[in-house]
């Protein structure tokens, strides 16, 4: 029988939204498989897994110990090797986060298999799969097939249809604890989280975005306030980030995250390459510009020609009421 891997990724001890989308993806790669809940964690990992079997697993497998409460490359692909070893799967399914794009090409180069990264759709199943990815920024898609080995992908958060949770819906979560974490190259002793961390940008149904074009610090407070007020995450261009108006963990695009939520208001953003191959994908694109000739323009669904500084303080106002 087959049987398809899926890992679960933990935030502050709670399971990502990719991780039930690798449940959706593994149904869609092999329907007839065996869905396999893979948890590491320091603790809380038991009930991360019933949550992957409530989401559509059919058992878990867990490995709970200290050198696992943080991702670290060593440990993670030292633990996911010895239960790939045990279990012998036919696929694997990670997010594409910045975890999954850290350990998936460990696991593939320690299992000498091949990956199929940043996949958007799958087309077909088993081994007649076609796996739909992006490439050259976003500007291409290409159709990787993979006739021979393991059915091994990582997909892109918020592009599988999540199927919803059965709180009734149980199965065998296994504590693997004989697995030996050793010689480990790098240690996290502390991490420190922001105290602005609101919603994940990578998971985010509702992005809000400032660039240059919004010229401080300052500039990006009327963002944040219109981003609580829905709901929504704050990102930012490159050009921003190195101008020191927000920190680079805002930086979406090419070389910062690449997100894909239902609306993305891009405000005082240029719309260069490097930006759209992290958001083009954004389900409808609103962009707030003072030129009319500004390149987001091309793929924003909606425009508004002025200034963002006005604009998106107004936007939050009207909304607000909206909701009274
Ligand atoms: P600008 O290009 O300066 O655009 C500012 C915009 O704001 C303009 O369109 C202007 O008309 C508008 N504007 C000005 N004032 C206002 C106002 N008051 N209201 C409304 N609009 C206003 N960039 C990324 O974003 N992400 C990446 O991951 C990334 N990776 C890169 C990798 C490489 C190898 C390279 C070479 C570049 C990369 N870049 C990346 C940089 C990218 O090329 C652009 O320089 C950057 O995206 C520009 O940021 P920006 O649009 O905020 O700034």
């Amino acid at each position: 029988m087959s049987k398809i891997l899926t890992f679960a990724e933990l935030k502050a001890g709670v399971v990502r939204n990719v991780s039930f989308e690798t449940i959706a993806a593994a149904k869609q790669i092999d329907e007839n498989a065996e869905i396999v809940a893979v948890v590491f964690g320091n603790d809380g990992t038991e009930n991360a897994a019933n949550k992957m079997i409530q989401y559509g697993s059919d058992r878990a497998i867990t490995v709970t110990d200290e050198k696992l409460k943080n991702y670290t490359p060593d440990a993670f692909t030292q633990a996911a090797i010895a239960v790939i070893e045990k279990e012998n799967p036919t696929g694997i399914v990670l997010g594409h986060t910045s975890v999954g794009r850290n350990l998936a090409p460990r696991i593939a180069s320690k299992l000498g298999s091949g990956l199929v990264s940043d996949i958007t759709e799958i087309e077909g199943s088993g081994k007649d799969g076609l796996f739909i990815r992006p490439i050259y920024s976003g500007k291409a898609f290409e159709k990787k097939k993979i006739e021979n080995g393991l059915l091994f992908v990582t997909i892109r958060p918020n592009n599988f249809t999540l199927q919803e949770a059965d709180k009734n819906r149980s199965g065998d979560v296994t504590e693997l604890d004989n697995i030996v974490i050793k010689d480990l190259r790098t240690v996290i002793t502390e991490v420190i989280r922001k105290s602005s961390e609101g919603v994940d940008l990578a998971e985010a149904k509702i992005i809000i975005a400032g660039g240059r074009g919004l010229k401080s610090e300052e500039g990006f407070k009327p963002l944040y306030e219109l981003a609580d007020t829905l709901g929504a995450a704050v990102g930012a261009s490159r050009g921003a980030c190195d101008a020191g108006y927000c920190d680079y963990s805002l930086q979406i695009g090419q070389t910062g995250k690449v997100v894909t939520p239902d609306l993305y208001i891009a405000c005082g953003i240029s719309g260069a390459i490097q930006h759209l191959a992290g958001m083009s994908h954004s389900k409808v694109i609103v962009a707030i510009n003072k030129d009319p000739e500004a390149q987001i323009f091309n793929i924003a669904d909606y425009g508004i020609v002025g200034d963002a500084l006005e604009i998106v303080p107004k936007l939050n106002e009207t909304i607000k009421k909206m909701k009274e």
